[in-house]
């Protein structure tokens, strides 16, 4: 059975990327990380016939949450974020909407996720690694084990997360790396922001991989 990521661009000043992950056969998935102006996700929904079941969220900073109250496609949806971020959900101040100018109305998560969890949509398999450090209750998607990650603000191409920001912290994160390292082989890497890019080119290229000795 096969699975589709979909990447979509987000006009968003912080080169954000929404995703839409949809199951072939069933045409069901799940938007990941709606961000601001989310109209190319949306119509990417539409394009491919999908029908979003849920919206997960790789951690809960408001670039990648602000397009969950302006989706028509995400209303009544429910929303998954991982225990650790789910404050942010709730508390403005929390995810950095102030810095944006965002007026944040609260939403309270519906279904809140922890290490190890599988999630099954008809052939399509996610299977949620905590990965903090950028955030508390950041999270790594495996799609199909292995077939695929979503790295969210985790790993990016030639970079990784800002750990200054609150609840982040360096050390979390080179462990989280670690293990993402250690539990992957090379697979296609689809990161929050930026180009995708594939777990061997970021071993091979990743300045921050090389300078904290995980590669
Ligand atoms: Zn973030
Ligand atoms: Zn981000």
């Amino acid at each position: 059975m096969k699975t589709r990521v979909i990447v979509s661009t987000s006009t968003s000043p912080m080169d954000n990327r929404s995703l839409l992950v949809v199951d072939d056969a069933s045409r069901r998935g799940v938007i990941v990380d709606p961000s601001f102006e989310p109209e190319p996700l949306s119509r990417a929904i539409a394009e491919h016939g999908a029908e979003p079941v849920a919206v997960l969220l790789t951690h809960g900073h408001i670039d990648h949450i602000a397009g969950i109250p302006l989706m028509p496609e995400a209303e009544g949806l429910p929303i998954w974020v991982h225990s650790g971020d789910a404050p942010m959900l709730t508390e403005p101040m929390l995810n950095g909407s102030f810095l944006f100018g965002v007026e944040w109305v609260p939403i309270e998560p519906t279904r809140l996720l922890g290490d190890g969890e599988v999630i099954e949509l008809g052939g399509l398999t996610l299977r949620i690694l905590h990965t903090p450090g950028h955030s508390p209750g950041g999270i790594t998607i495996d799609v199909n084990g292995g077939e695929a990650l979503i790295t969210g603000d985790l790993l990016f191409r030639g970079g990784v997360g800002r750990t200054d920001l609150p609840g982040g912290d360096q050390a979390t994160m080179v462990r989280s790396l670690r293990r993402v390292l250690e539990e992957f082989d090379d697979p296609p890497v689809h990161p929050g922001h930026g180009k995708a890019t594939t777990l061997a080119h970021e071993r091979a290229t990743n300045p921050f991989l090389q300078m904290w000795s995980l590669v």
